[in-house]
């Protein structure tokens, strides 16, 4: 099937997530949030995101994988919870109900690798989602180790004043764009044009456990920038940084050893990089998908409008005493 084929029906499984995530979100009871074995906290909408797109994944492109964040088995003994999630799809997909959902969320969990694949982070930031802030459906197609198309939606996203809750998409010979509801026209979006890095705004995880505010705290000091830095949840730096508002988004290893998951950045990507934006590791290469579900070959992330990378880039690493480089 073509892109221009898979993008409606793509598009309207994003708004639908989008549209269920918030539903749960304003009916949330406390057993609706548990804790996983690596201590993140999963939610019933990352399971209801993750099986309402699977859902449509199946349909519209049943010979590929699809490498996502969840699994189904924390479910499996848990029938309750099951039926609790399956009261949430239901309303937005018949089809996607308790006697579904445990194969739905089992499709997610191929390898990933060389060949032609989706990722999917059905809800990225689920802190985020869950204090109120931003989070992010994300899904991406990868070919041979790169993403080619992004769907990144952002229900809490605000565009503008009165403009909320948008979905951001782009890929190679696609232009990136901003849909602000599901029927309105597209709008076109492209990095800023900054050129002094003194001027530039930069966002970053809310975590500190995610990346060093202390690294980024004396880079921005050293440079003379005087805006804040803006923290955000999720993959919506990226949306942030491929539609001018923000010019950089540092992502700079706390954990020694941790490798990013490729759905954390694949839809992101491919929305920067087709707003005009740059996107790669702190040694300036390029982020690596062909590695299976993380991006072993590659240690942190900085994402820019294209035009500061390099200035950028040096400057991280001036500030970065080689004994304390990331490994
Ligand atoms: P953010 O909202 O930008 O903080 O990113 C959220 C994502 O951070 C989650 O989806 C996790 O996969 C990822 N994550 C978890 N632990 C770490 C870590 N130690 N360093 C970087 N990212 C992490
Ligand atoms: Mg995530």
């Amino acid at each position: 099937m073509k892109t221009s084929d898979l993008y409606p029906p793509l598009l309207s499984a994003i708004w639908e997530a989008s549209a269920c995530c918030e539903a749960i979100a304003s009916e949330f009871l406390d057993s609706d949030h548990q804790t996983k074995s690596d201590q993140s906290p999963v939610t019933i909408a990352d399971y209801a995101s993750q099986a309402l797109i699977q859902y449509r994944l199946r349909e519209l492109t049943p010979e590929l994988g699809v490498v996502a964040e969840e699994a189904a088995e924390p479910l499996r003994t848990d029938k309750d919870l099951v039926e609790r999630i399956a009261s949430f799809t239901s309303r937005f997909e018949p089809m996607v109900n308790a006697d579904t959902l445990l194969d739905l969320l089992d499709r997610g969990s191929h390898e990933g690798g060389k060949g032609t694949f989706w990722t999917l982070d059905p809800i990225d930031g689920t802190k985020g989602y869950l204090r109120g802030g931003q989070y992010a459906i994300a899904l991406a197609l990868v070919e041979k180790g790169h993403p080619s198309l992004g769907l990144l939606g952002c229900p809490r996203y605000e565009l503008e004043e009165g403009i909320s809750g948008v979905v951001f998409s782009g890929g190679e010979g696609i232009p990136a764009q901003v849909w602000t509801s599901k029927r309105a026209t597209p709008r076109k979006i492209k990095s800023c044009s900054e050129v002094d890095l003194s001027q530039a705004r930069l966002c970053e995880s809310v975590e500190s456990a995610h990346t060093a505010h202390d690294l980024s705290a004396k880079v921005i000091k050293s440079l003379g920038i005087s805006s804040d830095i803006l923290r955000m949840d999720s993959q919506a730096k990226y949306a942030s940084v491929a539609h001018g508002a923000s010019a950089l988004y540092l992502r700079l290893p706390v954990k020694k050893g941790y490798r990013e998951k490729i759905w954390d950045h694949a839809a992101g990507l491919a929305v920067i990089e087709a707003a005009g934006g740059r996107v790669s590791d702190l040694n300036g290469n390029k982020l690596d998908f062909s590695q299976g579900e993380t991006l072993t070959k590659n240690r942190g992330v900085i994402a820019s409008n294209g035009t500061l990378h390099h200035a950028a880039l040096a400057a991280l690493l001036a500030h970065t005493p080689e004994a304390s480089r990331w490994e």
